[in-house]
């Protein structure tokens, strides 16, 4: 078995340990004689697995008892719809836009009502976080959108925005688990499990339970409702089970490595390895402006388009893969999500050192 350095933004890597378990378990889950792929939703074992998933969830957020937890799917980009069709009570919301995801949601939510962009750092290629400490919130606002870690241009709200008591929504779909987080800041947290927590086709939606009523958008399908999945626990149809069961095994290997602030520890070490090279390199260069590093996404470039094919070629052949930057801003980008271990980012320097000396002069 050889197994690479896996860079990619999502789907991406995920904890060796957790892997062997799933393997280990694939052909009888516990005595059952059968896979978790091939059980019922509704059978006893299964409702064992989907409850500890959320319990040992709500242990490692801290998620208070007014929130509930959702396992849905329809990918991140599904809730860029059912947050304007369940929240819009005004028909009003507004949009901080640091990238192409925070963009997608605030077009969609034109679709449902009045979108406002209340600020922007489309200007700069989305390499900074605007200033969010006084922004012109709506004063009928139904909440304040942010994407909180920008995946493909590697910022990171460091701090949240100043939502003038509006309800704040949040796309964590990249930091997910990353750090401890306070989770009553929030009405709701969601990201798409493929990028930090589990395989593609499960997303989690963290919600205040206030925000979940039978006041919808009219129109809104009963797939689309929050309440409809709340009401259910998750089971209103057939969940995407195995999926659900991959991201339990996740969140006991992360209860096992010390939980959120000790993840946090690892990755800002991680960080640091790359971050400290690219400030001290003569070839690479990183992207973002320095305050608002993402501990999880890493843009570089080497300034020279042919040069930054090369780089990604050669890396590639020596086992680092999927280091080609998101194809709207080019360049090189290495995630460095939970599951990638320290020597993956200090092989990957180490590797960049050798580029850097062979081609420079
Ligand atoms: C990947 C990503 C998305 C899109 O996720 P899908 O599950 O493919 O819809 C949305 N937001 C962020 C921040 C992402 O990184």
């Amino acid at each position: 078995m050889s197994r690479v350095y896996n860079f990619s933004a999502g789907p991406a890597v995920l904890p060796e340990e957790v892997l062997q378990e799933a393997a280990a378990e694939m052909m009888d889950y516990k005595g059952c004689g059968m896979s978790v792929m091939e059980m019922s939703h509704r059978s006893k074992v299964y409702e064992t697995i989907i409850k500890e998933a959320e319990q040992d969830l709500r242990d490692l957020m801290n998620i208070p008892d007014n929130y509930k937890v959702l396992f849905l799917q329809g990918g991140a980009s599904q809730q860029f719809a059912m947050i304007p069709m369940n929240l819009m009570k005004n028909g009003v919301a507004d949009y901080i836009i640091t990238g192409q995801w925070a963009k997608k949601a605030y077009q969609e939510a034109k679709m449902y009502g009045k979108a406002n962009a209340i600020a922007s750092s489309e200007d700069q290629t989305y390499s900074y976080i605007p200033d969010c400490s006084d922004l012109p919130v709506s004063e009928d606002a139904d909440y304040v959108y942010i994407c909180e870690n920008n995946t493909i241009y590697g910022t990171k709200f460091k701090e949240l925005p100043n939502t003038k008591g509006k309800v704040l929504v949040a796309d964590v779909s990249s930091c997910f688990l990353s750090e401890p987080v306070d989770v009553t800041k929030y009405g709701v947290i969601y990201g798409g499990v493929q990028k930090n927590i589990g395989p593609a086709g499960v997303v989690i939606v963290i919600i205040r339970e206030d925000l979940i009523s039978e006041d919808v958008l009219p129109g809104t399908p009963t797939m689309l409702r929050y309440k409809t999945h709340a009401d259910a626990d998750s089971l209103y149809n057939t969940p995407p089970a195995y999926g659900i069961y991959i991201c339990g095994k996740v969140f006991k290997w992360l209860k096992n490595k010390g939980g959120l602030a000790a993840m946090k520890e690892y990755n800002e070490k991680k960080a640091q390895i790359l971050y400290d090279f690219l400030d001290s390199s003569s070839l690479f260069k990183g992207t973002v402006r320095k305050q608002d590093r993402s501990l999880m996404n890493v843009p570089f470039v080497t300034g020279d388009k042919d040069l930054d094919a090369k780089f990604v070629a050669e890396a590639k052949a020596a086992g680092f893969e999927n280091l080609k930057g998101h194809r709207s801003v080019g360049g090189m980008r290495a995630s460095i999500y939970n599951a990638m271990p320290i020597e993956g980012v200090e092989k990957l320097v180490a590797f960049m050192k050798k580029f850097e000396e062979e081609n420079t002069k």
